[in-house]
């Protein structure tokens, strides 16, 4: 069993600094769980401590059910894999990858095998006899990842090893570490700060901010049921609208109109009153060029009309950016409508509707 354990774990550093905070997380044995969040928010020194590269400052670390504290990082049996695939230059891809494995003194035979097993998995055989400097990023990467898992290890920890990537190149990459790891179902901790790879790599997705989780969960409940206005914001791309809100006798009253909230909501905000500040969520997707619905959807989200700022065509998807109570808002899939903006209509008034009842999520205000 490999699964890792970080029972109230801290971070403080010599200077004071506190860059995680009491962090509880339970990684199943197999799982791969993604560490996401803006800059500075700990999962760098998240990762390094489960590593052993940083000391813990206070709390537990399991790995596998042992208490791992104070185990120098080579007796962890985790291996690493970097930004900056830290390859050695002077070796080939066949001796970066038998590297740590001539380090646990295996038999020439058995380690031939294994990279000629990973190599396989990894699309690297043609390019075993090549050195690093002749080789693509991604091929590079690859390569680091073959070192990785050549060993076997309990665990990979992964700290943004496809930034260094171009977006297309990313994008490949993401399906091929997907794959590994699902192949080899060995437990990865993976760190990133873009939010698309997050949604797209993990089974649980840890959100940070400032040193303590936000939430946790699967890609697609995180998106469906922020616990918070952060994780709401930080989820999704383009980002969801925020709108102040408040709900009286069953409506809730925004800006922009009010609307009568449907069942999920009502039982969400079980005890509210006109008294509490709300914040209402609109997902960009959530809004629709009013004059293409029927009645029925009309009448269950909030019609309204907006200046249309600019459109974004990025091919299949369109973005409509236009501006609610002075705060830039943005509507996505609006196909028909960002045709007609794009055209000439851009400073022209635009009818849109908010699918508030069925799909919105509204959270406490701050
Ligand atoms: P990024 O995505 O920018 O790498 P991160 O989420 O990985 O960020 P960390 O590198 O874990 O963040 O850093 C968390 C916090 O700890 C930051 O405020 C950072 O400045 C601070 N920090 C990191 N290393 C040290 C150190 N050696 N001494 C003091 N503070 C540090």
């Amino acid at each position: 069993m490999a699964d890792i354990v970080l029972d109230k774990v801290s971070k403080k550093f010599p200077d004071g600094t506190t860059a995680v905070r009491d962090v509880d997380l339970e990684i199943a044995d197999g799982e791969f769980v993604i560490l996401v969040g803006p800059s500075g928010c700990g999962k760098s020194t998240t990762l390094n401590m489960i590593a052993g590269l940083e000391d813990i400052s206070s709390g537990e670390l399991r790995i596998g059910g042992e208490r791992v504290n104070d185990k120098a990082p080579r007796d962890r049996d985790i291996a690493m894999v970097f930004q900056s695939y830290a390859l050695y230059p002077n070796m080939t891809v066949r001796e970066n990858m038998a590297f740590p494995l001539r380090l646990a003194k295996l038999d020439r035979a058995t380690i031939d095998q294994k990279v000629d097993q990973a190599a396989k998995v990894l699309e690297l055989t043609s390019l075993l006899d090549r050195k690093p400097a002749n080789l693509s990023g991604g091929q590079r990467q690859r390569v680091a990842m073959g070192r990785a898992i050549v060993r076997q290890p309990k665990a990979f920890l992964m700290d943004e090893p496809l930034s260094n990537l171009d977006a297309k190149l990313r994008v490949q990459m993401r399906t091929v570490v997907s794959r590994l790891q699902k192949q080899l179902g060995t437990t990865t901790v993976y760190v990133t700060h873009d939010q698309t790879e997050a949604m797209t790599l993990g089974d649980r997705v840890v959100i940070m901010r400032g040193g303590a989780i936000q939430q946790v969960g699967p890609p697609q409940e995180l998106y469906d049921h922020p616990n918070n206005l952060f994780v709401a914001g930080f989820i999704g791309s383009p980002s969801m609208n925020f709108l102040p809100a408040t709900v009286e006798e069953g409506t809730l009253r925004t800006s922009l109109g009010e609307v009568p909230i449907g069942d999920r909501i009502r039982r969400e905000l079980e005890g509210a009153d006109a008294s509490r500040e709300l914040i209402l969520g609109i997902r960009p997707e959530h809004f629709e060029d009013a004059e293409l619905i029927d009645e029925e959807t009309r009448s269950r989200g909030i019609v309204f009309e907006a200046p249309v700022d600019i459109v974004e065509s990025m091919g299949s998807d369109k973005y409509v950016y236009f501006t609610i109570e002075g705060e830039r808002a943005t509507a996505a899939e609006l196909e028909e409508l960002a045709a007609d903006a794009g055209a000439n209509e851009l400073a022209g008034g635009s009818n849109l509707v908010t699918r508030l009842s069925a799909e919105s999520a509204v959270a406490e205000g701050q």
